[in-house]
């Protein structure tokens, strides 16, 4: 599909104007767009709709933003100078609310910019009647290995009601379980990457077997791909479902502040840690807590594990010791549940003193509102071939 060599193209060209000193602030990367369109030496560019260069230009700009913020913050890891787009599967282009159209029967999807794309059939689970036309503020058509999708951004606020059930929870993730919280039951780990492993390791290695730039290649490439993105899947859904189960049966939910880039730097452990999708549970923990009123607490992992729950003293333990065995007042139990109470009172105690300052949890800026995707037509799915 053309359409999103144009969107990238459009990213890359914003960079080119600011590294050129052309452009220097938002407004001017908006202004930069009708520059563009009305140049001769880029003819693709008349063809997007005018929104969706917009839409791209700001996403130009929000990567220089974040650089510059990086090195103002003049944090350690890298920067993110700005890359230049390359032919990527994961791609996507960005509409507003125009060059778009939806039929009545909300079952079909029409591009009407000069690009010219086409009619496409929506097929998913979600049903478009239940919200209203204005309601869709962007469309975005993104790729992924097994097919088009369409991303609507609904601007819709989302509210459950939950009744109270005395319950505080601790949480404390771990790899041998993901999690066992501060009443000890513990919910095992159910590895997807370890599951499909052996698939993904013979398709990689069909794959290097094949010659570059074949259409055997591309074959092997895409099967490879959806192998990913099927293990990948399957744990959203399982960890989606698992925090949506544990904010519906508690008040209040305390987990662990986990510097997750730092810890996969552990290279024996890093597969496992990126299985485990402990970031993923606590976005969307957070996601669901908004929508139930639950209240999220993330605390400093600071001697979580270390401390006596029952006298606060410190009881120094490597990774492998699993019993607390405290010495100063005798307590045993198990590690991973003293830590999650542990986790616990420091959420309270940090609510205690934050309490009567203004929440500082944004509201409805999850990005995992966005997550949820509507196929296209199946007819499109075959089409892949770089175009
Ligand atoms: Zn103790």
């Amino acid at each position: 599909m053309k359409l999103f060599v144009l969107g990238v193209s459009f990213v890359t060209v914003s960079w080119l104007a600011w590294i050129n000193r052309e452009v220097n602030s938002r407004n001017e990367a908006y202004k930069y767009c009708k520059v563009l369109a009305d140049n001769p030496e880029f003819p693709w560019a008349k063809q997007l709709n005018s929104q969706a260069r917009q839409a791209h230009a700001e996403r130009a700009w929000a990567a220089i933003e974040r650089f510059f913020l990086n090195c103002k913050a003049k944090i350690k890891v890298k920067k993110g100078y700005p890359k230049f787009k390359k032919y990527q599967v994961r791609a996507s282009v960005e509409y507003k609310t125009s060059g778009w159209k939806l039929s009545n029967d909300r079952k079909y999807l029409t591009f009407s910019d000069k690009f010219q794309a086409g009619t496409f059939r929506l097929w998913g689970s979600r049903d478009l009647h239940y919200y209203q036309l204005k309601q869709i503020k962007r469309v975005r058509v993104v790729r992924r290995h097994d097919g088009y999708y369409v991303q609507f951004l609904i601007n819709h606020s989302r509210k459950e009601t939950k009744k109270l059930c005395n319950k505080q929870i601790g949480l404390d993730v771990g790899l041998n379980h993901f999690y066992t919280d501060s009443f000890g039951n513990k919910v095992d780990n159910p590895r997807f990457l370890r599951k499909g492993e052996r698939r993904i390791k013979k398709l990689q290695r069909r794959l290097s077997r094949t010659e570059k730039g074949s259409s055997n290649r591309t074959k092997a490439r895409n099967r490879l791909g959806r192998a990913h993105l099927k293990v990948s899947r399957r744990r959203n859904d399982w960890v989606c479902k698992l925090a949506q189960r544990v904010i519906q049966s508690n008040d209040l939910v305390a987990i662990e502040n986990l510097k997750v880039r730092n810890m996969v730097k552990n290279h024996c452990l890093a597969k496992s840690i990126n299985d485990a999708a402990w970031y993923k549970f606590r976005e969307w923990l957070e996601y669901f807590g908004t929508i139930y009123g639950v209240k999220v607490i993330a605390v400093d992992p600071k001697y979580t594990s270390q401390n006596c729950y029952s006298c606060g003293d410190k009881v120094v333990k490597t990774l492998s010791t699993r019993t607390h065995n405290c010495p100063h007042c005798s307590y045993i139990g198990d590690r991973d549940e003293n830590a999650a109470i542990n986790i616990l009172s420091a959420a309270l105690e940090q609510l205690k003193t934050t309490l009567g300052h203004r929440e500082s949890h944004a509201s409805g800026e999850n990005p995992l509102c966005l997550a949820v995707e509507t196929p296209l037509s199946k007819g499109t799915r075959r089409k892949r071939k770089p175009s």
